[in-house]
């Protein structure tokens, strides 16, 4: 996919990306080739430190789904094991 890069003259040269934004972007492309169910349930969201978390649209339960250490298969887990509500 192609970015359109606006001119670094007119704006300030972004910051070099943190290892998190990278881990972020290449979990959202894979999440839009094999987009996760997951995502049906849980609500993403993300804390000041980088930490994905999924918060469970329905009950509220956050689960931490940091993709360099759980990404989302713990929470499949989860939904597929005790915090099922009806999937
Ligand atoms: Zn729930």
């Amino acid at each position: 996919m192609d970015v359109d890069q606006p001119s670094p003259r007119l704006l300030m040269p972004p910051p070099p990306p943190p290892p998190a934004t990278a881990a972020n972007k290449a979990a959202s492309v894979a999440a839009r080739k094999e987009r996760s169910k997951v995502w049906d349930y849980f609500k993403k969201i993300e804390s000041a430190s980088g930490v994905r978390i999924g918060k469970c649209i329905r009950c509220g339960q956050e689960f931490k789904a940091d993709p360099k250490k759980n990404g989302t298969s713990e929470m499949k887990d989860l939904l597929i094991g005790e915090h099922t509500h009806e999937v």
